[in-house]
């Protein structure tokens, strides 16, 4: 599909079916499900007759472009990239040829567990999950905090450890045997991503849905496009603040003059980060870049922070209300510092 006609699908379902829900995805964690599927219909989960440096800027412009208006279904499309660039690396024949497909249609959804293996190898968390070998696969038991886009048809990736020597990397469907979800929403935002905690009671994986048996040399391979595709997130919510920003200008242009940071200043940073995001994304090789991606994710993180505060300033009492599209953005932000790599990680890495 065009280019152009491809902006134009994308803005046409995001009118009909996520501006409608905003308020409700923020305020009674409604979960977008009909909006992903909508997005999976347009067919921009597909990979096919792509090269990969084009899939990553168009998913990267979906996520950035939904993130303008809502950034927790903004995140519920991280979510399923994610899924999909731990599926399309694995060497599993079914995978690639049986699940990969319908993931890709979007007519099954999925999330992506992995922020336990970021930690790991980052030597913040021990491995939460456990994995034994049986006839035919593994069982997997233990837990996992926080898993988000999920629902009663959708599956997810995991990360669990074997031995001292060998982690391995699956996915499976959230109704099987063994799987206890529990519904989280007692965030201060983001509550319609559909997260849950997930208590794994000897839950068999057949080998047919492991992605990779040698987790140490994969996740260094998805890692960089799981930060990479967090960018978007403040870039669209940053975006949104801007534009916001801009509206109320016009009418109190004097006053503004003196808060401080000024627009000028915050378009120009948000450029900046724009542009290295998209040229990162069509570098052949992702992993050469991944210190300068994260480096851009810990800029975003911050940049978010400032630009949603100085939506707070610029906006006055109009932001101070209850069910504020500025409010909205400032509690959305938050989440981006907390999610794995978080700030405080990201700190020390870069
Ligand atoms: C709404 C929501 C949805 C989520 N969805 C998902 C999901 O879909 N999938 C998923 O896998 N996870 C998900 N998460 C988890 C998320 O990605 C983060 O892992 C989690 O929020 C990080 O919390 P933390 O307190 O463990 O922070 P971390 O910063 O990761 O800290 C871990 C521990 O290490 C310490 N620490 C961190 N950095 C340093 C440092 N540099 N030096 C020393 N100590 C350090 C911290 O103090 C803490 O004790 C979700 C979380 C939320 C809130």
């Amino acid at each position: 599909m065009d280019k152009k006609i491809e902006n134009v699908v994308l803005n046409q379902i995001i009118n009909q079916h996520l501006k409608p829900y905003i308020k409700q995805i923020d305020e009674e964690a409604y979960y977008p499900k009909e909006f992903l599927s909508a997005v999976g219909k347009g067919g921009f989960f597909t990979s096919n007759f792509l090269q990969k440096e084009d899939v990553r800027c168009r998913e990267i412009y979906i996520i950035e472009e939904t993130a303008k208006y809502c950034m927790t279904s903004a995140f519920t499309i991280w979510c399923h990239l994610a899924a999909l660039a731990s599926f399309r690396l694995s060497n599993n024949p079914y995978i690639n040829n049986h699940l990969l497909p319908l993931f890709e249609s979007g007519d099954v959804l999925a999330g992506t567990g992995l922020s336990n293996a970021i930690k790991y190898y980052a030597g913040l968390e021990r491995i939460r999950l456990t994995a034994k070998r049986t006839d035919g696969g593994y069982t997997i038991s233990g837990s996992l905090p926080s898993v988000s886009n999920l629902d009663n048809d959708h599956w997810f990736v995991i990360f669990a450890s074997l031995n001292e020597n060998q982690r391995i990397i699956c996915t499976l469907p959230v109704n099987v045997e063994g799987l206890i979800l529990e519904s989280k929403t007692n965030y201060i935002g983001l509550n319609g991503s559909a997260t849950y905690a997930c208590f794994f009671n000897n839950v068999f994986i057949p080998d047919k849905w492991v992605i990779s048996e040698e987790a140490d040399e994969f996740i260094p391979k998805v890692r960089p496009t799981l930060a990479l595709y967090q960018i978007p997130l403040g870039i669209g919510v940053s975006q949104a603040a801007i534009e916001s920003i801009e509206k109320g200008h016009i009418k109190n242009k004097e006053g503004n003059k003196l808060i401080k940071p000024q627009l000028i200043d915050l378009i120009n940073k948000l450029q900046i980060v724009r542009n290295r995001t998209y040229e990162y994304a069509r570098d052949e090789d992702l992993r050469s870049k991944g210190k300068e991606i994260l480096l851009t994710r810990l800029d975003i993180a911050k940049l978010t922070l400032e630009v949603v505060h100085a939506e707070m300033l610029y906006s006055g009492g109009q932001a101070y209300l209850q069910g504020s599209d500025t409010f909205r953005r400032l509690r959305e932000s938050y989440f981006l510092v907390n999610l794995s790599p978080t700030i405080m990680q990201l700190e020390t890495l870069c």
